[in-house]
């Protein structure tokens, strides 16, 4: 669950799921639990457009209706069924995964043990067919998100990070399964690329980047590199652990810990002996002389103290906005 400045969970989920239960569109995948359909159907809508999808799904499953028909048809049959649909690979992959299993593993990690499926794939048929709670994170979704939260160029790792929270956060009244296509959903639909339809959006109010969709993601060719830093907020009854900043542009002001660089996580959870902490968004902020990319993270704590007592940076202000903390 996000707090404070940052989309909250509760009230986006439950906008989102609420339009996604009354709009979706009628797709003859919807509802399907059977991983072999699903599979089927996302590996066709990896490149192929969904109007264009649906004859060959249908025609698939009527000449392979299960993965064992699959394996055992000759290849060649395979690909005259895929013509006309395009990158040719992935009739021969799900040909070959047919050869090898005739029942597909109901875990994530056992499907991506299966030649040809990625993550977003794995996550997806996990999810819909098996109900595990794995975030599924395509390109739509990385949009919807990198929207939502203004992210301009959000790192892989911390997107999944982001979408893993938010889906967990919705569990109480979604599957993951439901959860993960509501969001895909949003990005086939309305938040678009070129021109997402944001009145019609049911997130509208959550969102952050919205005006600026051409900001959020930030095409390859605009992106410079910002500072990356993660920031530890711990929490404790009394307020928060805060602590001097160091001599020099900051000297004599306080702030939650920091660390520089993709590994900032784990320096912070080893100095303050801790296992794990929660993502719970990013933000950015400029100094005169460069960028910063701040993750913020959150963990219990024993002690802290009232941040209202200390002086705080600009950055640290904002840091603790973001989670209600202020
Ligand atoms: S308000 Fe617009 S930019 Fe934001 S999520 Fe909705 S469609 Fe996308």
């Amino acid at each position: 669950m996000l707090d404070g400045g940052t989309p909250a969970a509760p009230g986006l989920g439950k906008a989102l799921l609420d339009w996604y239960r009354r709009c979706q569109r009628p797709l003859p995948w919807r509802g399907e639990r059977d991983p072999y359909r699903i599979l089927l159907a996302e590996v066709l809508l990896q490149q192929t457009r969904v109007a264009q999808a649906i004859p060959y799904y249908r025609r698939f499953l009527e000449r392979f209706p299960t993965l064992e028909a699959l394996g055992r048809a000759p290849l060649e049959e395979v690909l005259r069924v895929w013509q006309g649909c395009g990158y040719y690979a992935r009739a021969r992959n799900l040909h070959r995964l047919a050869q090898q299993t005739r029942t597909l593993p109901s875990t994530y990690a056992g499907l991506r043990k299966l030649p040809g499926l990625g993550p977003y794939t794995a996550a997806a048929v996990a999810s819909i067919a098996f109900g595990e709670a794995v975030a599924a994170v395509d390109g739509n979704v990385r949009r919807v998100l990198s929207r939502l939260y203004a992210w301009e160029d959000p790192p892989p790792k911390r997107l999944q990070q982001l979408a893993q929270g938010l889906l967990e956060g919705a569990l109480g009244w979604a599957s993951p399964g439901e959860w993960n296509q509501a969001l895909m959903e949003l990005g086939a639909t309305l938040c678009t690329p070129r021109r997402p339809a944001c009145p019609r959006c049911p997130v509208e109010r959550f969102c952050r980047g919205k005006g600026e969709h051409d900001r959020y993601p930030l095409p390859k060719s605009r992106r410079q590199k910002p500072l990356e830093l993660t920031a530890l907020v711990l929490r404790g009854p009394a307020g928060v652990y805060l602590e001097p900043r160091p001599e020099g542009a900051l000297g004599g002001l306080w702030g939650v810990p920091m660390a520089e660089g993709p590994e900032g996580l784990e320096q912070l959870l080893r100095r303050f002996g801790l296992k794990e902490a929660r993502l719970v968004g990013g933000l950015r902020h400029d100094f005169t002389h460069r960028r910063l990319q701040v993750w913020v993270y959150q963990a219990p704590w024993e002690g802290g103290e009232d941040p209202k007592k200390r002086p705080l940076s600009r950055l640290d202000q904002k840091i603790l906005a973001l989670l209600g903390a202020t």
